[in-house]
């Protein structure tokens, strides 16, 4: 049965895609919820918008010098408000029954871990968390005994397709991906993709990082590894399967040759609907599926050599230690120098694979023990991937 309504909510990264999905389901249910914290990074306008539809009680922002304009556009309003790093840990704490986490990136980590370790249920967009700082991010939420529903839809789909099974029983888990716009494009194509190609995704609207994560499947590694901390599963166990009408959104096999899976409209309104009102279901407008009409679902195996982020991040799913915690930081990097046309698409995956290259050189890929190693190593390798790719001049090596 569901908890007593109102549900209290906090958002985070209210702004973003996930969050303007969230507010629409918010909106649509003004007696289900009540919207304790709303945050945002630095889109005075957008937040402000937000925290006014949701009638939020606390919107925070992480620019500071956002402050004046944050409070002046929500003037005349109850919302209280602050800015800075410190307003939005403030925001991740307020009282709720469930914190969304969508900021995009490493930047979720703080806020999220802190939500965990109040004793917060969490519903996880970010999936970054889990990548930076996995090990950490389960204990805390064992030893909290709290709930970690996953929001990323593959991992939904796979949670449902659980339906709380012993993980002992499970043979394999499949993790399905869109291919995404280079699906069929040739390694050299890909090499040369623009800004506007990798943001031209078939199946999904979402925040620009993610996006370009997708194309080049790096989106799919970092799935992986976010898959086995969140199920206790072993990578031997986990694979990827091609899917390019995002229907199956992700499978479990069983002992005895059963498969489950999660089928649905691609529509990310249905996995955070099913956060939103877990262990009850909400009713959401999203579009009905109708196999007759899609008429054909295909699948294809992952190609690893058009796709190296791929193969990459299963190498280092399979090293652990530190590693996926330098992957995502040098990844970050590397997505920002490509949306900012100073490195080529074939330049990210590269860019992340000496990275950890040099991590695994020098120690900085050795195993953190708490959030707070994870996120100084997070901070070493962004600054030595800044450095390394700010020589690349915005004009010089790419004519976009
Ligand atoms: P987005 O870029 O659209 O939105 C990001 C949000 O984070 C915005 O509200 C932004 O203001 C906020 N933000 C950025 N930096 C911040 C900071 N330092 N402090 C506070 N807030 C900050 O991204 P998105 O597509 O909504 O994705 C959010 C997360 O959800 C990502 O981790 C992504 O991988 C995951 N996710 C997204 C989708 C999707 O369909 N968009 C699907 C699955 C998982
Ligand atoms: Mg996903």
């Amino acid at each position: 049965p569901r908890a007593p309504a109102p549900r209290r909510i906090v958002l985070l990264g209210a702004t973003g895609s996930i969050g303007r999905s969230t507010v629409d389901l918010l909106e649509r249910d003004p007696e289900g919820f009540s919207v304790s914290a709303v945050a945002g990074g630095s889109d005075v306008e957008a937040l402000a918008r937000v925290a006014r539809a949701v009638k939020a009680e606390f919107a925070a922002i992480r620019d500071e010098s956002a402050y004046a304009a944050l409070k002046q556009a929500l003037a005349g309003t109850n919302t209280q408000v602050a800015a800075g790093r410190e307003a939005v840990i403030e925001a991740a704490l307020r009282d709720a029954d469930l914190v969304v986490s969508a900021i995009v990136g490493a930047a979720g980590v703080e806020p999220t871990y802190a939500a965990l370790a109040a004793g917060r249920d969490v519903a996880l967009a970010n999936k970054e968390c889990l990548v930076c700082a996995g090990v950490p991010f389960m204990r805390m939420a064992a030893e909290m005994g709290v709930r970690l529903l996953p929001m990323d839809s593959e991992h939904n789909a796979i949670f449902q397709a659980l339906g709380g099974e012993d993980a002992s029983r499970i043979e394999r888990m499949i993790v399905t991906a869109s291919g995404g716009p280079f699906r069929t494009w040739s390694k050299e194509r890909i090499s040369e993709a623009t800004v506007d190609e990798a943001l031209n995704h078939p199946n999904w609207a979402m925040g620009p990082k993610i996006t370009v994560d997708s194309a080049g499947m790096m989106n799919k590694g970092l799935e992986l590894i976010e898959a086995h901390h969140l199920f206790g599963i072993p990578a031997e166990k986990l694979e990827v399967v091609v899917h390019p009408q995002s229907i199956i959104h992700g499978l479990v096999a069983f002992s005895d040759g059963s498969v489950t899976a999660g089928i649905a409209v691609p529509d990310m309104r249905t996995p955070i609907a099913h956060c939103l009102g877990y262990p009850d279901r909400l009713t959401t407008p999203t579009p009905r599926l109708d196999l007759a009409k899609i008429a054909t679902l295909t699948f294809e195996a992952p190609d690893f050599d058009r796709f190296p982020a791929l193969r990459l991040a299963l190498d280092v799913l399979r090293a652990g230690g530190g590693l996926p915690t330098v992957l995502n930081a040098a990844n970050e990097i590397a997505v920002e120098a490509f949306l900012d046309r100073r490195i080529s698409f074939d330049g990210i995956a590269r860019h992340v694979a000496e990275a950890c290259e040099a991590a695994l050189r020098d120690g900085t890929a050795n195993a953190p023990a708490t959030v707070e190693d994870a996120l100084a190593v997070d901070h070493i390798v962004r600054e030595r991937s800044r450095s390394a790719l700010a020589g690349r001049a915005a004009s010089g090596m790419l004519l976009q």
